[in-house]
């Protein structure tokens, strides 16, 4: 299947303003991404271009503003470079002979994320790195730094040599997302709901990717709306290896298929690939200790009009609201933006199937969550606990983590 860009793995390249970055780029990418200029601070916006890497295929290169910004706009700059961390499976660190604070805080967030990174003399054809800073360097972060020269193809190719090393696999290869629920011949059932909230004429974005996935394992889909599921059972599959629903059907379609039939749902599956299914699973049944006046953060990957708008937007604060029966406050979030308020300010975070994201831009969303110790789940958890169905829609995975 072909990935979209949000998909394709991401790099970040930092460093000082007027440190290279910008030329760096143009030279891998081999053309004028990037406005160059010798005034410090031109890159702004964070800039994005896709480049081909042998053995990887398409990345995402995003150029950040200089970290050490200190024009009029600079603060907020620095804090947008900053929030890219969020979204790279690598970052590439440029710097000159000035090797100090900034770079090790930019090290340190890499720790954080647990982002591998390449440290890159820029400009060694203009005056050679320093031995004794190579040596510091090299020796305190246990790195081998690449010196890149704009002249000089030798460093092209040794980057991206160095890129392809340090770039981890899971951030492009293909997950299987049944991998270990299915065989070649497994016969999937796929429920999917086709009523006024799908979108005219085709299927969203988590349906198609099961359904090829189901294909890729060589195994059967038969895919149903769930007003012809008991037909289908009846008629076509009586036992079917597995079970997939909309989390919306799932109250009906658990009442439908047999108790030994394994059943979950589509939100459910995206969730055990990407993102934090244990801290799901753990966080969700905060739905239980929610008091009045609690917000709860509604976090969606799709970065412009949400696919799933209705269920995060309307239907599922609704259900909560129901199950709950408090009053309680909900904020939706749609893409990699900002939140619009402190983290600290939620009681529970609930996240989309992500399917519009990398695995790493999930778990570097919920880390700083996490890191507070704020409850998290997920869409289609939290639908199979409030049916209480949450033991029978998780418990396959007990052992295939
Ligand atoms: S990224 Fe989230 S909101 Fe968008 S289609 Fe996928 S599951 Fe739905």
């Amino acid at each position: 299947m072909n990935k979209g860009r949000e998909t394709k793995p991401h790099i970040g390249v930092f460093g000082r303003c007027n440190v290279g970055k910008s030329t760096l780029i143009n030279k891998l990418v081999g053309q004028e991404i990037s406005i160059v200029s010798k005034q410090a601070g031109t890159t702004t916006d964070s800039v994005k271009k896709t480049m081909e890497i042998k053995g990887i295929g398409a990345v995402v290169l995003i150029d950040t503003a200089g970290i050490d910004d200190k024009s009029m706009l600079g603060e907020k700059r620095v804090e947008k470079a900053y929030q890219i961390f969020s979204q790279i499976d690598l970052a590439l660190i440029a710097f000159n002979n000035d090797f100090g604070d900034e770079e090790n805080k930019l090290i340190e967030e890499c720790k954080r994320f647990d982002t591998p990174y390449v440290l890159i003399y820029t400009k060694s054809d203009l005056s050679p790195l320093r031995k004794d800073l190579k040596e510091t360097i090299e020796k305190t972060y246990n790195q081998i730094i690449i010196e890149f020269s704009q002249d000089s193809s030798e460093s092209k190719i040794n980057l991206t040599q160095k890129i392809r090393e340090t770039i981890p696999p899971t951030a492009y290869q293909e997950k299987r997302i049944l991998t270990g629920l299915i065989k070649e011949n497994s016969v999937v059932l796929l429920v999917t709901p086709i009523d006024s909230s799908a979108p005219e004429g085709r299927m969203i974005l988590p349906q198609v990717q099961l359904i090829r996935d189901v294909l890729d394992n060589n195994a059967i889909n038969i895919v149903v709306k769930e007003t012809q599921l008991e037909y289908a059972l009846k008629n076509i599959c009586p036992n079917p290896d597995l079970v997939i629903t909309d989390s919306q059907a799932f109250d009906y379609v658990s009442s439908v298929v047999d108790e030994k039939i394994p059943l979950t749902s589509f939100s459910i599956v995206l969730a055990r690939l990407k993102g934090a299914f244990d801290e799901y699973v753990k966080g969700t049944p905060k739905l239980d200790t929610l008091k009045d006046g609690d917000r709860i953060l509604m976090l969606e990957t799709c970065s412009h009009q949400p696919t799933c708008e209705d269920i995060g937007r309307v239907k599922l604060p609704q259900w909560i609201r129901n199950y709950t029966k408090k009053s309680l406050e909900f904020d939706a979030v749609a893409g990699l933006s900002s939140l619009p308020r402190p983290i600290t300010d939620y009681a529970m975070v609930i996240q989309c199937g992500g399917c519009m994201a990398t695995e790493k831009q999930l778990q570097s969303r919920l880390l700083p969550i996490i890191e507070k110790n704020i409850p998290i789940s997920n869409y289609g958890i939290c639908i199979a606990y409030m049916n209480g169905i949450f033991q029978r829609a998780t418990k396959m995975f007990d052992k295939k983590q």
